[in-house]
């Protein structure tokens, strides 16, 4: 057993599914069941830092300011534990992490919080991964923790099987295109905070177990993907939006219809959906919405059209805030 006594500090954002992510093909390996494919977004940052300390008796998280929960604790000691088993250590650590903006309400902290961690986790440990060992790792935490390791545009594809027919465990997202092939921006309209009253985790399963839709959706997703990577490349606005508010509804039937059912979205929530469509057939506006596992609502348009977009939604009653997010950088490791 080796000691550790390294140190490091990683800043990572969030990333916003354009082609949306709902549902494990393996729980164990927390491979998805279907492809994904996101935006990195610049202003939505968490910042972490790991310390290899052998005088600690176990790992010290905090998070926010104040000691981890039990559960969250638990969910970075995990990965905490597959960089000591590659670094064949058992030293314990400090983590102190902050998130620069609403953790667990569907604006992705456990996207941006999962890169930080296993970039910063692995450095400290002296590791040496590249990008698409630390995605991996990330992956395994929080499947889109994979694509925040990119800047711009990532895509997580499903999980793959091997020849002998087992699950590969090694799955990183790729890079489509950086922060600069398009200056786009999304609109976050914040409605209710405080977190969500089912996780992620827990609503994909119910889905999978419970809604007649689970395998419709599957069977759809990566038609939506296929579509949406098209338009991406060729920079077609009107055709990401459709693509991505297709998978949108499509994953949020497959959630509403579980049983029992999850319903994410709160009054403010479909009042931001009309206002979005009223912008687009009214006054000719290309924007599009989407929602995650939350009751937020994020809207994708042109760089030139966020300012308008913006002071429409502020007035969308239920809005507590509104917030513009530009294509954003890839994980960064001091
Ligand atoms: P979200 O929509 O914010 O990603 P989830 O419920 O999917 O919501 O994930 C939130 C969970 O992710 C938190 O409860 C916590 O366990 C974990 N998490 C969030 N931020 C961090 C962070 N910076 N470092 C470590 N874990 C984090």
């Amino acid at each position: 057993m080796t000691e550790l006594d390294g140190k490091a500090r990683a800043t990572a954002r969030a990333n916003i599914a354009l082609a949306k992510y709902w549902g494990k093909a393996d729980v164990a390996l927390n491979l998805p069941a279907v492809p994904s494919i996101s935006l990195t977004l610049d202003g939505l940052v968490t910042r972490t830092s790991v310390r290899f300390d052998r005088r600690l008796e176990s790992d010290v998280v905090e998070l926010d300011g104040r000691p981890a929960t039990a559960k969250e604790a638990a969910r970075v000691v995990e990965l905490l534990d597959r960089v000591r088993a590659a670094a064949k250590a058992s030293t314990r650590a400090k983590v102190v992490s902050k998130n620069r903006f609403p953790t667990a309400a569907g604006l992705a902290s456990s996207a941006s919080g999962f890169a930080a961690l296993a970039a910063a986790a692995s450095h400290a440990a002296g590791l040496g991964w590249g990008l698409r060992k630390v995605s991996s790792e990330a992956r395994r935490s929080s499947a889109s923790a994979a694509r925040s390791i990119y800047g711009g545009f990532a895509e997580l594809p499903a999980g793959k099987k091997r020849a002998n027919g087992r699950w590969d465990g090694f799955l990183p997202a790729k890079a489509l295109h950086g922060p600069d092939h398009w200056d786009l921006r999304l609109v976050v309209a914040e409605t209710v905070r405080g977190p969500k009253k089912v996780g992620s985790t827990e609503g994909m399963e119910r889905s999978r177990t419970t809604s007649p839709y689970y395998d419709a959706w599957v069977a759809e997703a990566p038609i939506w993907a296929d579509a949406l990577r098209a338009a991406l490349r060729r920079r077609d606005l009107p055709g990401v939006g459709e693509a991505m508010e297709r998978s949108t509804l499509a994953f949020h039937t497959c959630a509403i219809t579980a049983h029992p059912s999850i319903l994410y979205w709160q009054a403010p929530t479909v009042a931001v959906l009309h206002a979005v469509r009223e912008l687009r057939e009214a006054r000719g506006l290309g924007c599009w919405a989407t929602m995650d596992a939350g009751p937020h609502v994020k809207v994708l348009c042109a760089a030139e059209d966020a300012r308008k977009i913006r002071a429409a939604l502020k007035k969308v009653e239920g809005v507590t805030g509104t917030l513009v997010c530009k294509p954003g950088a890839g994980i960064e490791v001091a």
